[in-house]
């Protein structure tokens, strides 16, 4: 379901229909964590906003990190299952202040920590074309329920790849903007030099809509951006003629999934019969070989600072001990599995005085090398162009987090560049592969969103994929 098809209904009718599909599908796909109690309140509100407000009466789901007033804000980790925010995120506020009725928290990886979308204390979250297939993450709960067409628009947050590559595992357009064009105020952190707020819609021109309501500068996020917010809807413009595009053809010789790679070849052929200049471009293999690793030490050296306050005493469900530090201690080997104390020992261990030069230090130099990688191709091209993901969404029992092979190294972690480098990047479906969906991911210089937009819905005519959705049968 598009936005604009969504606003022909009668709202009310539509925001019930929407939280009682959500609630249908959930024992099916598992993406909610609490569904909102103030829906009546929420309509109310509505009476004091114009009708043509761009999102009104138009029902939108949060990732479970998104801090809401007075409704259960977990991050899908059983430390914060009884927090309960005192305010709004900056983009509640913006979402309701544009129309937009929020109907429920959605499922994630453990405070945002994964790819897979099984690490949340309520359980794994389900794709809704095979439910035997994970959903990937960590913004699975919002991704599905948009690809299931509960809502048109779900939000999500995005510090590796995690709106991107569910996007494409699910078959939905998933944006992450550029560094600071979205308030982050409110959002429970994960690592604050990589993260981003971003969304899941079902189509092109709803994406560019959202940008336009979510983006601009707010005072309370003092990396947000005082740059104007274009109304990036208006302008799009899928006339790509002269548009130089990259193919990063180290990520494309990586992926072993043939059907992927020849999906992609005919795409890039389409893309040159409109006129677009598509070359091959090739990124210095080792620096490309390093993202993973280099993103594990500065993600999980942030989430360790930025989560020290989660000890049962500030934040958190609190365990009993003689003493403080038996009551931090306890709670929080209780209240994290294992996955996460596991990278809070990397992260400590790579900011130990003694390891800081040659963990923590070298991986923002190497940041910096594959971020002036990237910009070196972006000043001689309009946007890079690769496969989101080297196959389509795996089984739980073959999804990996981590793994130290080449192909998985450069296939499945180029979109870290984006959060790397703060640059704008977009997945975009573009096929089916075996009957799950399969996507293109791209990326644009800082601030170039209407670049991404306009290259997506010429990607998005050619695929003849606009406003899909999953039929979730079983
Ligand atoms: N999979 C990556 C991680 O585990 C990305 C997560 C994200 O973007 N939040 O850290």
């Amino acid at each position: 379901m598009e936005l604009t098809t969504c606003k022909n209904q009668d709202v009310r009718k539509r925001v019930y229909e929407a939280i009682e599909k959500a609630k249908r599908l959930q024992p099916i796909l598992n993406a909610v964590v609490s569904f909102a109690q103030d829906i009546e309140e929420q309509l109310a509100h509505l009476e004091q906003i114009d009708t043509s407000a761009p999102l009104y009466g138009i029902p939108v789901v949060l990732k479970d990190n998104v801090n809401t007033k007075g409704l259960l804000t977990s991050a899908s980790s059983r430390i914060l299952s009884n927090y309960i925010p005192v305010y709004d995120a900056c983009i509640v506020e913006k979402l309701k202040a544009a129309g937009a009725i929020i109907i429920a928290k959605s499922s994630m990886d453990e405070l945002g920590m994964g790819g897979t979308n099984l690490s949340a204390y309520t359980g794994p979250v389900h794709n809704p074309y095979d439910t035997s297939r994970i959903s990937g993450g960590s913004s699975g709960g919002s991704a599905v329920l948009t690809a299931a067409d509960v809502t048109p628009l779900a939000i999500g947050t995005d510090t590796g790849d995690s709106v991107r590559k569910p996007a494409a595992y699910n078959g939905v357009v998933g944006m992450k903007p550029t560094y600071g064009r979205i308030s982050r105020y409110g959002i429970i952190p994960y690592a604050s030099s990589l993260d981003h707020v971003g969304y899941f819609t079902t189509s092109v021109a709803d994406a560019a809509l959202a940008l336009h309501v979510l983006a601009g500068r707010d005072d309370r996020d003092m990396t947000s951006s005082t740059k104007e917010v274009p109304a990036y809807e208006q302008l799009l413009n899928s006339d790509i003629k002269g548009k130089r595009i990259a193919i990063i053809d180290n990520v494309q010789k990586a992926i072993k999934d043939e059907s992927i790679r020849t999906g992609f070849d005919q795409l890039m052929m389409r893309l040159k019969q409109r006129g677009a200049i598509v070359e091959s471009i090739t990124l210095n293999e080792q620096l490309l070989a390093v993202i993973l690793p280099t993103y594990y030490i500065i993600a999980n050296a942030e989430a360790t600072a930025n989560h020290s306050n989660l000890d049962g005493i500030r934040f958190g469900v609190r365990e009993d001990g003689n003493s403080v530090e038996d009551v931090m201690s306890h709670s929080r080997t209780a209240g994290f599995s294992a996955n996460i104390r596991k990278r809070f020992v990397v992260g400590s261990y790579s900011l130990f005085v003694e390891n800081q030069d040659k963990l923590f230090r070298k991986a923002q130099k190497v940041r910096r090398l594959l971020v002036e990688e990237l910009a070196r191709v972006l000043d001689q091209y309009d946007i890079t162009i690769a496969s989101a993901a080297g196959s389509i969404a795996p089984h739980p029992q073959d999804s990996v987090d981590e793994q130290l092979s080449d192909t998985y190294l450069i296939a499945e972690n180029h979109m870290i560049l984006g959060n790397f480098s703060g640059y704008p990047s977009i997945s975009v479906p573009c096929g089916f592969v075996e009957g799950m969906p399969v996507g293109v991911n791209l990326m644009a210089k800082p601030f170039a969103e209407q670049t991404l937009f306009d290259i997506a819905l010429a990607i998005e005519e050619e695929s003849g994929l606009r406003g899909q959705v999953a039929e979730v049968t079983k």
